[in-house]
């Protein structure tokens, strides 16, 4: 491609509100631009990276066994209803109706249409497994979109649903599906985990999200620094041990905390260190209302809350909800509060400690309050969030924790679409059951995202190989005088031969100085550079430059095209 008739304007200068290196520079050489809030255009030089990570996806999920397909991306509002998504999605989701009212969205994932479909093709357990997926368009009404394509309200996904007769089955297939994954991303040259997400409701730990990471990432992920274990902070663990509590030799003590509802003035008021503290933080249950302990100097995963108490929810308490609860004085909260239906506490609580707490008596804790003497627990469960250096579930070494993109999910869904959607098979016995049914999304356009953030410099963008929009960015450095003719000429011939050899070309023939060229070849990223001037023609050599490494050679004009075929 000549650059002189290529659609692209490169941006010298930072585009204002775009906060992280690939927003910026996907931006500044020309991939994408801005059409409306989190709605982007890909413009040519972006669509030759789009079109080739959706063309790595194709050719994993074609050799692991799943058959491409197409489907509408407006969707029948009814379909939504039935399953019950139409409310949890909520305003997430865009909406419209046709000339004659009748009700659609734009979609935000496949699992209702795709269900109906396989409902209607397949009766018979002879029929199953089978394995379908797309590349198309999605969409979430973000309330704040931002950081460019990483959370963005039009985006290009691949969703695949794959359809059994039991669990074992799916599970063949969720490993395939695993496994098709970490070739994607590995083509893609991120660098990545494969993390524990959250059960789905087949539960254990065989729900897994792909994260690229990356600091500017939007999730924690826990991982270890010894074993595979990694999760993500939503669902890690800790090695927890349980002890027996007690061992306060000394009385339970009040003392005054005038203003003090927060653990660190209380902590510096008393001289003691946080940990020494019991946090007790209240919550709705159901009709009733729960404590959650931990000690003062860890937070609370809600999530983990969450779990543990399930089926009944669980809901913080917030400011209003104290004075319809006199017993829970806020900030001044102890375990032992009256009008409490359950008392649960993080593991941690249960080392022999003898702690300072709420005395649930505005201004005013206790010292010495001894587990076992001075309160009790019902439940025990991993509430605690985890931090660096928290022991690993799996081996007990030193976790980590790192920001990471969310590129993929792999999800095992088992029966519930099947059964909204009606998607039943008949087995050997003529009997009648529900699909069971596994899904997997990676994110294309995110993925251009993650790989930008990985591999890139203060100069621009550096392209792995297998994305690289081009493969070679030629530049011609013509000058004035009269090796202009010559040079352009050397460089038409390379430019020829390269192509013919099936190595794609950008190709810098504009009349522009070099000091432009060289920083919009740096800019774009191209994996090589070549530069061809007066002095190279008169030798018959090429300069080549690797961008990634900045290493430079020479390659002689004669063979050259051969050389880089690669
Ligand atoms: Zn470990």
């Amino acid at each position: 491609m000549r650059m002189s008739r290529l659609f692209l304007r490169t941006l010298r200068d930072d585009p204002a509100g775009a906060d992280i290196a690939s927003h910026r520079l996907l931006l500044r050489a020309g991939c994408i631009r801005q059409v409306a809030s989190g709605m982007y255009a890909w413009l040519p030089v972006g669509q030759r990276v789009l079109a080739k990570v959706a063309q790595i996806v194709r050719e994993e999920m074609d050799a692991a066994g799943a058959q491409e397909m197409t489907l509408p991306i407006t969707q029948p509002l009814e379909l939504w209803e039935r399953s019950g998504r139409n409310d949890d999605y909520g305003p997430l989701m865009f909406r419209l109706e046709d000339r004659k009212q009748v009700k659609f969205c734009l979609s935000p994932t496949a699992e209702e249409v795709i269900t109906t479909i396989v409902a209607g093709e397949l009766k018979s357990y002879r029929d199953l497994p089978v394995n379908l997926y797309q590349i198309n368009w999605k969409y979430r009404d973000e309330l704040r979109p931002r950081f460019g394509l990483l959370r963005a309200r039009e985006f290009l996904m691949k969703d695949a649903y794959s359809f059994h007769v039991d669990v074992d089955d799916l599970r063949r297939t969720y490993q395939d599906m695993f496994d098709a994954y970490s070739r994607v991303f590995t083509r893609c040259a991120l660098t990545f985990r494969a993390v524990e997400g959250e059960s789905g409701e087949i539960g254990g730990d065989i729900n897994h999200e792909f994260m690229a990471m990356a600091e500017i990432g939007e999730d924690d992920i826990v991982w270890c620094q010894k074993c595979d274990y990694a999760a993500n902070a939503e669902v890690a663990r800790r090695k927890s041990e349980q002890h027996d509590g007690g061992s306060a030799d000394a009385e339970l003590e009040k003392v005054h905390t005038p203003g003090m509802p927060g653990i660190m003035a209380v902590a510096q008021h008393l001289g003691t260190p946080e940990g020494e503290l019991l946090k007790c933080i209240a919550f709705h249950l159901d009709d009733g209302v729960g404590l959650a302990l931990l000690p003062g100097d860890r937070e609370l995963n809600e999530a983990a809350l969450r779990k543990a108490v399930a089926p009944r929810t669980a809901r913080l308490f917030e400011d209003d909800d104290f004075a319809a609860h006199p017993g829970l004085v806020k900030g001044y909260i102890g375990p032992d509060a009256t009008g409490v239906a359950l008392v649960i506490a993080d593991p941690l609580v249960s080392a022999p400690h003898a702690w300072v707490t709420g005395a649930n008596e505005k201004d005013h804790h206790v010292r010495n309050a001894a587990l076992g003497r001075d309160f009790s627990v019902a439940e025990w469960a991993d509430l605690v969030a985890v931090v660096p250096g928290d022991p690993c579930p799996s081996c007990g070494s030193p976790l980590s924790i790192d920001r990471g993109i969310e590129v993929g999910q792999v999800f095992q869904l088992g029966t519930k679409y099947a059964e909204a959607m009606g998607a039943l098979y008949t087995d050997e016995d003529s009997e009648q059951h529900p699909m069971v049914m596994g899904c997997y999304g990676i994110g294309i356009s995110r993925i251009v995202t993650a790989v930008v953030e990985e591999h890139h410099d203060e100069l621009g963008i550096a392209w792995p190989s297998a994305l690289a929009p081009y493969d070679v960015h030629l530049v011609a450095i013509t000058g004035k005088g009269k090796a202009t003719g010559e040079v352009s000429e050397a460089a038409d011939k390379l430019y020829d031969e390269l192509t013919a050899a099936g190595v794609s070309v950008l190709y810098d023939d504009r009349d522009a100085s070099p000091g432009v060229k060289f920083a919009d070849a740096d800019l774009l990223g191209m994996p090589t550079r070549l530069t061809l001037g007066a002095k190279g023609v008169a030798r018959g050599v090429v300069e080549r430059r690797n961008r990634k490494t900045g290493a430079d050679d020479e390659l002689p004009l004669d063979g050259a095209a051969e050389a880089l075929r690669g």
